[in-house]
């Protein structure tokens, strides 16, 4: 039998035998996320189950300068939570499963960072209340793994991205000591408010990718469900045009979740989907609301008068009903299932998508022989833009399947996913999934100072280097 990793019998004095392994094949499990990075191998997995034994894992990893890589549900994409260094410890949240508190007089949930949006969700709705839903990995992706990556959740057009739903953390800092963010950072405030009681330091840990702190309990808001929820299709068959009305749509602020289909390829096969979808169209808007049936019809003829200016027809509501709750989790599913899924995504100002989105169908196009026709839907890659709420942007997202075979196919597939990311990067898109794929890209176009001050912060946070080493390069 070969030798245990050399923290074997301190992190089973923490969280016991059966909580810890040192096995390859339960290592080989976590070395990579859902997306297209790989990682190195781990050199042992250990799975806390409570604030405290976490704190004493990360005290642990500092006595000894082993580093830490942590997982979530491992739904990320950019390869955040496969470690970045072979032999460390990688700590897996997954059984820091509980949820804490609904509370419904502060109307805000606390859960542990290992709690899926599921599980979030079933225990909301089962009070008569609902939350954010976040991205649509629901079952796997983690609370936690979330407010590191900034999930950008379905109802995002209407509520923001989902850090805009935390409203307290508590975090174990990468020495271990533990500390409460927000009205919950007093010993009299509780969990009820993001802001006041000094500078706003939940923030500072929403998109960390988890390098400034592990994300153990987190506080969400809470909300009354709505009344009705209504669904519409816009379709254009100019870009240009489809973009001022996206503009103006967005501009609104009445539209709960926003899904733009754009790009020439895109759009046709999506319109062989949905045959009441135009097959000239060139951009697609799938537009949910939500409220009372009277708010929802007022929203509704306002919205449809602004695509309506910008030459835009009507498609119905059926279409736009399947992206706000499933379609892409399932078509995210399927291309994982079929291919080698790559998306990339980044924040972009919606006037540059006509450009993005052109350049990056191309791209595409030109490397067909790299991507993978999925059987059901007939697509290749897709690409589509999702509305932010709160300014003129949206999450622009080109979601290739790759083939990865043979070799020297999945080496040039590689490579042409690098390029993409490369470009898109270059677009001054702001990526939130950074992990090892982006952090080469974005690292450089950082402003200095910037990077100087994020590197200053994480060296007096963490000076053993031991959280998550590697992500943004330091
Ligand atoms: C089918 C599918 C659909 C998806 N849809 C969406 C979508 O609509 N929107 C969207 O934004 N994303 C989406 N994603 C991507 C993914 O679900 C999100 O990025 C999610 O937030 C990742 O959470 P996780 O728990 O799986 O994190 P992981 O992948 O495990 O980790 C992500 C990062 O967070 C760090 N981390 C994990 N847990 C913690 C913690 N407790 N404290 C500190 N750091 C931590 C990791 O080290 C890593 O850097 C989708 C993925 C799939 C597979």
């Amino acid at each position: 039998m070969s030798a245990h990793h050399p923290l074997y019998e301190q992190l089973v004095g923490i969280v016991g035998k059966e909580n810890v392994t040192d096995e390859k094949f339960a290592l080989w499990a976590v070395y990579a996320d859902a997306g297209i990075e790989q990682g190195n191998l781990a050199g042992i997995i250990v799975k806390p189950q409570t604030t405290q034994q976490v704190s004493l894992i990360v005290k642990l990893a500092n006595r000894t300068k082993v580093p830490i890589t942590i997982r979530g549900g491992g739904s990320g994409m950019p390869g955040g939570c496969s470690p970045y260094f072979p032999g460390g410890i990688l700590m897996d949240m997954t059984d820091m499963n509980k949820i804490i508190e609904i509370n419904e007089d502060t109307m805000v949930a606390t859960a542990q960072g290992g709690v899926t949006f599921g599980a979030l969700i079933k225990a909301v709705h089962e009070k008569g209340l609902d939350c954010c839903y976040g991205g649509h990995a629901i079952y796997s992706a983690t609370l936690g793994g979330s407010v590191a990556t900034l999930t950008c959740p379905i109802g995002a057009a209407k509520y923001g991205a989902w850090g805009e739903e935390i409203v307290c953390l508590e975090v174990v800092l990468p020495t271990g000591d533990v500390i409460r963010t927000g009205s919950d950072s007093t010993r009299v405030g509780g969990r009820f408010h993001r802001y006041g009681s000094g500078p706003d330091l939940t923030g500072m840990f929403i998109g960390d990718q988890g390098v400034l702190g592990i994300k153990t309990e987190v506080s969400v808001r809470l909300r009354l469900p709505p009344e009705a929820r209504e669904f519409e299709t816009y379709c254009f068959d100019n870009l240009e045009r489809g973009t001022k009305a996206c503009m103006e749509l967005g501009k609104t602020g009445l539209i709960y979740d926003g899904l733009v289909i754009v790009g020439e390829h895109s759009c046709k096969q999506t319109s062989i989907k949905w045959p009441q979808i135009p097959k000239e169209s060139k951009m697609i808007i799938m537009v949910s609301l939500e409220g009372d049936k009277e708010t929802i019809a007022y929203y509704k003829n306002k919205l449809d008068k602004i695509a309506k200016k910008w030459d835009g027809t009507l498609a119905g509501p059926d279409p736009a009903k399947l992206p706000t709750f499933d379609l892409i989790g399932e078509h995210a599913c399927k291309i994982r299932s079929y291919g080698v899924s790559g998306p990339i995504n980044g924040f972009i100002p919606t006037y540059k998508l006509p450009k993005v989105a052109t350049d990056v169908d191309q791209m595409l196009w030109e490397h067909q022989d790299l991507l993978l026709t999925q059987p059901d839907t007939g697509m290749k890659a897709w690409l589509n833009a999702a509305f932010m709420a709160k300014g003129p942007a949206v999450n622009f997202a080109c979601r290739p399947s790759f083939i990865s075979e043979p070799p020297q196919k999945w080496k040039q597939a590689l490579e042409f996913w690098h390029e993409l990311v490369n470009y898109i990067a270059n677009q001054g898109s702001c990526p939130y999934w950074i992990g090892k794929a982006w952090t080469p890209y974005l690292t450089p176009l950082y402003r200095n100072e910037y990077y100087m001050f994020f590197k200053t912060l994480k060296q007096t946070l963490d000076p053993n280097n031991i959280l998550n080493p590697g992500l943004f390069l330091f």
